[in-house]
């Protein structure tokens, strides 16, 4: 059987959103920041090495679509719940500080990576285990099929608990700042994305 060849056609779009805030702990300004967002890359597979323009049309918006996602996403837990994603990084320019408000962006993907990981340790764990019993495959052992499963857990365990331990060092920081400060965010540069 001849191996197909697949090229991987793939666009990323991004953006900076204009930001800042007055330090917790120095009270200074932290001056014009910027958080760059991006957007999740647009994939498309194809047999051949070139696009036409309709499919590159295609995934240019695709791309944007995907970056326009994650900038709403952002506004609403912004503007609606005071979660500020990490892209908007809380440390002072000055004194170099973490401030509170850091705290809720480190919370909301507290358990994101933990269960990607698991949900394809898993697919690799139920693919590896049908492929032992059905495919005969030398190499594949039966303490192999079960040693990926007892990685994907403790590696998720472990992220897990690394998320924690990062939210709770960023409180004890930031408990010791006198004020809780939230970030001045411009959105009105990203309008276009908002729509
Ligand atoms: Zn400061």
């Amino acid at each position: 059987m001849p191996t197909r060849v697949y090229y991987k056609h793939s666009r990323i779009k991004d953006i900076n959103v204009p930001y800042s805030f007055q330090c917790e702990n120095c009270m200074k300004n932290s001056g014009d920041l910027q958080a760059h967002i991006i957007g999740a890359e647009a994939v498309y597979n194809s047999n051949f090495k070139t696009i036409n323009d309709d499919r590159a049309n295609k995934l240019e918006k695709e791309a944007y679509e995907n970056l326009a996602k994650k900038v709403r996403e952002a506004y609403k837990d912004a503007t609606e719940k005071e979660i500020y994603c990490t892209e908007f990084k809380d440390e002072c320019p000055h004194c170099h500080k973490s401030q509170s408000w850091g705290v809720s962006g480190l919370k909301k993907k507290r358990f994101e990576t933990p269960i990607v990981i698991f949900a394809v340790g898993m697919i690799i764990f139920i693919i590896s285990l049908l492929a032992y019993y059905f495919a005969e495959i030398e190499y594949l052992t039966l303490p192999m099929v079960f040693g990926i499963l007892g990685v994907t857990i403790v590696c998720s365990v472990v992220l897990l608990l690394w998320n924690t331990l990062k939210i709770n060092m960023k409180l004890k920081e930031t408990s010791v700042n006198g004020t809780q400060n939230i970030p001045n965010i411009d959105w009105n540069k990203v309008q276009e994305l908002l729509k």
